[in-house]
């Protein structure tokens, strides 16, 4: 069987981050990437979307942005930035590389491929992100609900619901964003338990990112002080709450009720849906380390910052709030991918 120093899992911003940081420690990660290239999920987000920090705050290390500093990049900005960060990467990245789960035998990892194949490792990163696993919580009737039910990870663009009567569930920024957009072309409703909070993009002439880095606040180390995430505030320049603000969408406590197609407001009220969106998150998607036992009841790994409670060797990469408030983003990825280098080569210099 091949046998490599570090596996990286998942070639996206925090895979390709991983690899370059090993590299820093001399080490030779492999990263293994399901899909056909190191872009991460950016080249499935919707099509509208833009970046909410400025292109100086969006960067993995080694390699800067690039363009004007002050721009909000679009989402096929990212790919290609994505895309030069692997090509400049001196690593052995592996594309159409699913990694079916992770074993431990005779004190090494041993990680099944898909179609059959196997490699050892002697420590492994999972960078795999959180989009393959959206989460659909518990609403009341949504079991019974035979209109169209989407996740926000499948929604790509508005026109398919032209003419529709649409609810979008949750309160964040994929909420808000995608209920902004629909509501330009149907009638739309923004449905949720918690009421949307906002954090403006600009505050006294600067960037909200240049505030969090100014503060400290964006590396503040937090991270293991929260058993869950805190609510996401909405990021915006005035267009969003503005918009709330007019009804397009309109804004309604979660609805109580639905049978087939007919949703129940909390007001008692009643009507026809066409689509509901479920913009209500993601979830760690880790599940080839079920059997491995690094993971609690949840799916979520037991680990502290970025380090494995359970298996030595084995370490995370980009979970929301690993360490702080920018853990899971471009900008902030790197930082805890250089910590996590750090621990795993002293831990393999020991082993
Ligand atoms: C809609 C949306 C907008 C966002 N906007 C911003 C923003 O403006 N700024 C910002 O900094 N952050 C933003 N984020 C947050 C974050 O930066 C992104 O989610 C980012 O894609 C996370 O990168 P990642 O590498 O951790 O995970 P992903 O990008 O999801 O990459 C994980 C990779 O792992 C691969 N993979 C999964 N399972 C396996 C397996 N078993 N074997 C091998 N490979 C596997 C996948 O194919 C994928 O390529 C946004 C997130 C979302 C969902």
């Amino acid at each position: 069987m091949e046998q490599v120093d570090v596996a990286v899992i998942g070639g996206g911003q925090s895979g390709l981050a991983a690899a370059h940081t090993l590299r820093a420690q001399g080490l030779q990660p492999v990263v293994l990437e399901a899909s056909e290239q190191a872009a991460g999920s950016w080249p499935h987000y919707y099509d509208s979307l833009t970046l909410f920090s400025p292109a100086r705050y969006s960067s993995l290390p080694g390699l800067p942005f690039g363009g004007d500093p002050d721009r909000y990049p679009h989402r096929d900005e990212v790919v290609a930035y994505l895309l030069r960060c692997a090509d400049r990467l001196d690593a052995d990245i592996r594309t159409r590389t699913r990694v079916r789960e992770v074993r431990l035998e005779g004190g090494a990892f041993t990680l099944g491929l898909e179609g059959g194949g196997q490699l050892a490792a002697r420590a492994v990163i999972a960078a795999t992100g959180t989009f393959g696993h959206p989460h659909q919580p518990d609403l009341p009737g949504l079991d019974t609900y035979t209109g169209t039910l989407l996740h926000a990870a499948d929604y790509r663009a508005p026109e398919p619901f032209d003419g529709q009567r649409v609810v979008v569930v949750g309160a964040g920024n994929s909420a808000v964003q995608i209920a902004a957009e629909l509501s330009g072309r149907t009638r739309v409703t923004l449905s949720a338990r918690h009421p949307v909070r906002f954090a403006r993009q600009r505050i006294l002439s600067r960037d909200l990112h240049w505030w969090l880095a100014r503060t400290g606040l964006d590396t503040l180390p937090v991270g293991r002080f929260l058993s869950t995430p805190p609510a996401q505030l909405v990021i915006d320049d005035g267009r969003y709450r503005a918009a709330v603000t007019a009804g397009r969408p309109d804004r309604r406590p979660l609805f109580t009720g639905i049978d087939g197609t007919k949703v129940t407001w909390a007001d008692g009220s009643t009507e026809e849906v066409d689509a509901i969106v479920l913009a209500t998150g993601y979830r760690p998607d880790l599940g080839y380390l079920a059997t491995l036992g690094a993971l609690d009841a949840t799916g979520h790994p037991r680990r502290r910052e970025g380090m494995s409670l359970t298996h030595p060797g084995l370490a995370y990469v980009g979970l929301e709030w690993q360490r702080s408030l920018s853990s899971n983003s471009l900008r902030g990825v790197g930082r805890d991918a250089a910590r996590v280098a750090r621990r795993l080569a002293a831990h393999l210099s020991h082993a």
